[in-house]
């Protein structure tokens, strides 16, 4: 990380394993003396100008990261999908935050989320707020990636004085930090969701892959969907090109095909953090949790024999963790086809509810070739490493996905 003679490092951030990047330090900080920074890879910690800095210790006290994960246990759990085809479509997975997001917006309320917005030429993972269902469609999908929350604490703050409902949705500790900062006791229509998340890989590496696949194609990317159902739910991508003459074209990206998604899925490139999660565990921060009900054709054939949720569309489960969870899906959750199920079926094909990511074995070359011959260098290692796979991935995915899944249930 740089520094300059002013600067110091915050919040035991030389220890990478003991800081999430929410930046809530920086929200905190009343002398704005708190700045975050990349590292030589890209991932974001904090720095403090010690000139500015009149040890008040705020940054200190609040940092929720430091404290005991004070999460709760799930009081219910539930195999659900939004009964709204066009939210679930556009979501990862059983777009269960569309339908309750929407619900608050028409009740006049305001969501949180994270969207992918444009500047610059980049991409920015950034958490948002939205108050009306224009943009709700930003804010659905998956973004693998680490969103910046550094400038949305002030404004959940001031959202929740007005007394409408709020939502605020995001990684656990995302989560936890907005719950340091706002107390939920006093503001009755503050609600929570955090998503079961296996760890986040730097802005500047996500972006860094973008830049490389706009040299190789000579378009401008506008826009990458991680989950792309046009053939369905599952791990498949997508990213929208913009020609020189101004059409836009869609690419569907297969896991295989992408180093980035691949690595990601992979865990190699998260967060030092990520791999110690403490919210990697039945304790959530969120008055609810929502993740992919992976394993549900073994969990729960009954649901899907009387198609009352179809895995070709998507489908979650919910963690209902507090009793403002259970307020929040009765007061909103009217659009959710909602199924009773348990927290080891959830857990069980879903690891990041019981324990952090493994580290990837290539992580620590993977940073050194990315420090020493930026995002390009990981692309040739990556080609390389594959191989004749690669052909072979090609290939694969021209073939329909039930084609697919017989053939994989025959191997
Ligand atoms: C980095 C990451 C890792 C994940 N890992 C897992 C996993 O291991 N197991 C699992 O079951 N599910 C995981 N998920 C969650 C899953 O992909 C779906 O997002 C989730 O099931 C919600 O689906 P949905 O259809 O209800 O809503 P969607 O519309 O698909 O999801 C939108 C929600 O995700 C939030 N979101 C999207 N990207 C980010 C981000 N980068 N940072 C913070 N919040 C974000 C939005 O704010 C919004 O609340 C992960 C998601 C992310 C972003």
């Amino acid at each position: 990380m740089q520094k300059n003679s002013n600067d110091i490092q915050v919040m035991l951030a030389e220890d990478k394993t003991t800081c999430c990047g929410c930046g809530l330090c920086t929200a905190l900080c009343p002398k704005d003396a708190i700045r975050m920074q990349e590292d030589k890879n890209g991932y974001r910690y904090p720095v403090i100008n010690t000139e500015l800095c009149i040890k008040c210790k705020r940054c200190l006290n609040h940092c929720a990261y430091k404290k005991e994960n004070s999460g709760t246990v799930p009081l219910e759990v539930f195999a659900s999908s939004a009964k709204d085809k066009q939210l679930l479509q556009q979501a990862a997975s059983g777009g269960i935050f569309g339908a309750l997001a929407l619900r608050i917006l028409n009740a006049g309320g305001t969501v949180f989320g994270s969207a992918l917005e444009q500047e610059n030429g980049k991409l920015i993972p950034r958490h948002v707020m939205i108050n009306n269902q224009a943009n709700l469609p930003k804010i659905q999908g998956s973004k693998y990636v680490q969103s910046i929350t550094d400038d949305v604490f002030a404004l959940v703050q001031k959202e929740v004085q007005t007394g409408k409902p709020v939502l605020f949705s995001g990684t656990p500790c995302q989560v936890d930090a907005v719950k340091e900062l706002i107390d939920s006791q006093k503001y009755p229509d503050f609600y929570t969701i955090d998503i079961i998340c296996h760890g986040v890989p730097s802005v500047r590496m996500f972006q860094d892959y973008i830049s490389e696949q706009e040299k190789k194609t000579g378009r401008t990317v506008t826009d990458m969907k991680f989950r792309e159902k046009v053939k369905g739910w599952g791990l498949k991508g997508s990213i929208t090109y913009r020609f020189p003459d101004g059409s836009v074209k869609r690419k569907l990206v297969p896991v295989n095909t992408s180093s980035y998604y691949r690595l990601f899925l992979t865990s190699e490139i998260y967060r030092e953090n990520c791999y110690q999660c403490k919210y990697a565990s039945q304790k959530r921060t969120g008055d609810i949790t929502i993740g992919d009900y992976w394993g549900i054709e073994n969990e729960h054939p009954e649901y899907l024999q009387n198609e009352q949720l179809n895995p070709e569309e998507g489908i979650s489960c919910i963690l209902v963790n507090t009793a403002r969870g259970k307020k929040l899906l009765s007061q909103y959750g009217t659009d959710l086809t909602l199924l009773p199920s348990s927290f080891e079926k959830a857990s069980r094909k879903n690891e990041q509810l019981t324990r952090p990511s493994h580290k990837g074995k290539n992580r620590e070359t993977i940073l050194k070739i990315y420090e020493q011959h930026g995002y390009h260098g990981i692309e040739q290692w990556y080609l390389k490493k594959q191989g004749a796979k690669v052909i072979l991935y090609w290939f694969w995915n021209r073939i329909p996905p039930k084609l697919q899944k017989k053939l994989k249930k025959n191997s």
